[in-house]
């Protein structure tokens, strides 16, 4: 038994095992005086720290030494298996290029496709290996990676291989998606039916190879003009589910095509991005199950000056989550909190939203909460412990990194070395 004393306050977004939705985002369950105790994998109790000491004298204890404890935070969207950071892009833009034109110049995407092919399975393992120990040292305890950077049989399946060695050595929690739908490669684009040739081997190849292997929980699809219409993606997440996987959904991020919609209609997981989304599309997710997931880092980096409409959302009962988008070309960013702070000053989102959104409904949206995001009695003992002593500084701090340790399933995962009590 492990008995967590001392913090200044114990956030425990505790409640339903499912996304929360409008009202219930206004309260992410902070108290003080309190203490956890866990055994080796899952919460045990949460209560006040006096009684809790006596009921478990023999407990080890962990001493929070004034700092907020919190659910680990869930991470569930980001492209972290990746070869070169794409550092050329962003002085393009900045000069006027556009994201979607740099795309079709072979640039963006593309260039990273050209750079994964080229490397091994064990190269990528390395590279990645070492990124998410940067996404871990920010307080994120779950991570969703996504392949979509090979588009061929052999390479998606050799990123989604990296996935499953990533899962197997790390201590974070890792749940892999299968993003072969990310874009048509440039070899499908210049042949006459390449494309529908593609969008053919992804249902009828890629999709049952991956559910055989067991490789991927979910299939997600970039449903954008440009890249997957809404028709494509229909066959693509149908061929999914028909498969036994789960789905999620690019959609509506740069222009409104009906992707929000799409995803509430086949009962998608979640759908994300969702800057361009529509009335329609804010009714219809708002009438479903699919959790809306924000990516604020992504506009930021990509100097546009439209968001996510998280407050629509929200008061139009939306289930929202947050998440990094972490990836080479349009958010090369590890670090959630900033997220954070991004949907409090720019999504105009409460504190007690973000860090909801950002824990239970992150966990919603990998189907998850049952298991993750609160600290409560039979949950997954996956913990975060910040350097702050009210939850609002971590928004407030903006950019700084306050997590002090991690645990997931109960067992150290992300550690600074004054945690581990070398001062230097
Ligand atoms: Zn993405």
């Amino acid at each position: 038994m492990l008995l967590f004393a001392n913090a200044a306050q114990v956030v425990t977004c505790a409640g339903p095992p499912r996304a929360r939705r409008g009202p219930e985002l206004a309260d992410c369950g902070v108290i003080t005086a309190a203490a956890v105790v866990t055994d080796r994998e899952h919460v045990v109790e949460v209560g006040a720290q006096q009684e809790l000491e006596r009921k478990y004298p023999n407990a080890d204890r962990v001493d929070c030494a004034r700092r907020v404890l919190m659910p680990g935070l869930v991470d569930s969207h980001t492209h972290a298996i990746f070869g070169r950071p794409r550092y050329d892009e962003q002085e393009m833009r900045a000069a006027g290029a556009d994201y979607m034109e740099i795309a079709r110049s072979g640039g963006g995407i593309h260039a990273s496709v050209r750079d994964l092919r080229a490397r091994s399975e064990e190269e990528l393992y390395v590279l990645a290996a070492s990124r998410l120990d940067r996404l871990a040292a920010f307080g994120t305890t779950t991570v969703e990676v996504k392949s979509g950077y090979g588009l061929t049989v052999d390479d998606e399946l050799k990123m989604l291989r990296v996935a499953r060695r990533l899962a197997d050595a790390l201590p974070l929690r890792i749940v892999p998606t299968f993003l072969g739908a990310h874009e048509i490669p440039l070899e499908a684009r210049s042949a006459p039916a390449g494309r529908a040739d593609y969008v053919r081997l992804l249902v009828s190849d890629m999709i049952p190879r991956v559910a055989a292997e067991g490789l991927a929980q979910f299939v997600d699809v970039f449903c954008e003009p440009g890249v997957f219409t809404v028709e494509e993606s229909r066959s693509i997440l149908s061929a999914a589910r028909q498969a036994g996987l789960r789905l999620k959904l690019h959609a509506d991020e740069l222009r409104p095509s009906g992707g929000a919609e799409l995803a509430a209609q086949l009962g998608a997981t979640s759908a994300d991005h969702l800057a361009a989304i529509s009335h329609d599309g804010i009714r219809a997710l708002a009438a479903s199950e699919t959790v809306a997931t924000l990516l604020p880092g992504t506009m930021l980096f990509l100097g546009k000056d439209r968001q996510a409409p998280a407050r629509a959302l929200i008061e139009a009962g939306v289930a929202v989550a947050l998440a990094t988008d972490f990836n080479p070309g349009t958010s090369p960013t590890t670090n959630f909190p900033l997220i954070l702070t991004l949907a409090v000053s720019q999504l105009r989102m409460s504190v007690a939203e973000t860090i909801l959104a950002a824990t239970v409904n992150g966990a919603a949206a990998l189907g998850i909460a049952d298991r993750v995001g609160q600290i409560a009695p039979g949950y997954s003992a996956d913990l975060a412990l910040f350097d702050i002593e009210d939850v609002r500084e971590l928004p407030y701090w903006y950019g700084d990194r306050r997590c002090h340790a991690t645990w997931v399933r109960g067992r150290p995962c992300h550690v600074t070395t004054e945690a581990q009590g070398a001062r230097p």
